[in-house]
């Protein structure tokens, strides 16, 4: 089987490389390391059934014929993460979009008929009010709410939701097997923090006994899923024949307040750092609308492939804990020959 993944050397992209060449298939991976790392993708150079080409899929010349071999195309490439968002609003709708529909395209001319997974986001649900203290999982056929005005914050989900319809348009206009994935939060390995993802961010300042910065009161809730049920996840959607021109959450349905991550990364971490509360104002300018809860009803994903997570979030944090106290002994083994040196 050959797999083309765009954006494969970002967070979720490598994890998927690293599943699928362990199942011995072929995988190609286009990148133009904005976001993705090179570091991601290192441990796969060597292996024969890997290559990699740093391209940028609005205007890379390989594309149509990287996907006129592939038998699962996952289309991954975009700019995310909320810091990043605020910072290129214009960026976040021209080339989520744009790429997209040039990688539809591409695959509706190839004669492969290639399986497409399509990124979208559990942004496009938006900040929906909690009514009587109660706040219900969020089902893909909900109506979505984006809140008018000139926030550029939205504009990811935006283009999302573009994203989703041109999905759904090729899978209708072309008959072809594409299907959207609405990612709610995704955390493991690989995973950096400087876009602003919450895990690796309190993961690192708990084992450096930083303070752990916490936005806000706390109160706001998410849903974790580990990236190793992820990829299997999506390769389970891209194998049955009913997820086609279907929208289908991605996640995992235990919800946390971020005040209760904070506090149980410290203790699994076995950590003095305070917990530091920061407005948020201060870290993301002014009017910046916060999402209150967020947790996917996954009764879809479990009808179109049984699908079930096998990590609980307790042990993904123990994992990044390990891994990233390996690290820095790492790290404080090569100071010390430096220093020595
Ligand atoms: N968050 C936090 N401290 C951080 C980074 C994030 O309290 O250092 C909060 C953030 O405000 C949000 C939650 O953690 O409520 C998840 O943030 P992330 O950026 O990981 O994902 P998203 O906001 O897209 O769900």
């Amino acid at each position: 089987m050959h797999v083309l993944i765009t954006g494969g050397a970002g967070f979720i992209g490598s994890n998927l490389v690293r599943y699928h060449l362990n199942q011995g298939h072929k995988v190609h991976v286009v990148d133009d390391l904005s976001t993705g790392r090179k570091e991601n993708i290192q441990p796969f150079l060597h292996d024969p059934n890997f290559h990699f080409d740093k391209g940028d899929v609005l205007t890379w010349s390989g594309l149509e014929r990287a996907v006129s071999g592939a038998d699962v195309i996952y289309h991954l490439a975009a700019v995310v993460g909320v810091f990043k968002v605020l910072k290129q609003p214009i960026e976040v709708l021209a080339i989520n979009i744009a790429g997209c529909e040039r990688l539809l395209r591409a695959a509706r001319n190839s004669h492969w008929r290639p399986r497409v997974i399509v990124a979208s986001s559990s942004e496009v649900y938006g900040n929906r009010p909690i009514v009587d203290g109660r706040h219900l999982p969020l089902h893909e056929e909900l109506e979505l709410l984006i809140t008018p005005g000139i926030n550029t914050r939205w504009n990811y989900s935006i283009s999302k939701l573009a994203n989703e319809a041109f999905a759904i348009s090729y899978a209708k206009e072309h008959d072809m097997h594409v299907t959207a994935v609405r990612f709610f939060n995704v955390c493991g390995p690989g995973q950096t923090g400087r876009y602003g993802m919450v895990v690796p961010r309190f993961v690192s300042q708990a084992v450096n006994n930083e303070p752990i910065t916490v936005f806000g009161d706390g109160s706001q809730t998410r849903s974790f899923m580990d990236v190793r049920d992820t990829v299997k996840a999506l390769f389970a959607l891209a194998s049955t024949e009913d997820s086609a021109g279907e929208i289908v959450n991605v996640g995992s349905d235990s919800e946390i307040t971020i005040l209760d991550l904070a506090e149980l990364v410290r203790k699994l971490a076995d950590s003095e750092s305070p917990i530091h509360h920061l407005d948020y104002e201060d870290v993301y300018g002014e009017g910046f609308d916060e999402i209150a809860y967020r947790r996917p009803a996954l009764q879809k994903l479990q009808r179109l492939t049984g699908f079930k997570s096998r990590y609980a979030l307790v042990d993904t944090i123990n994992h990044l804990i390990a891994l990233s106290k390996a690290e820095k002994e790492v790290d404080g083994d090569v100071s010390l020959v430096r220093s020595r040196a």
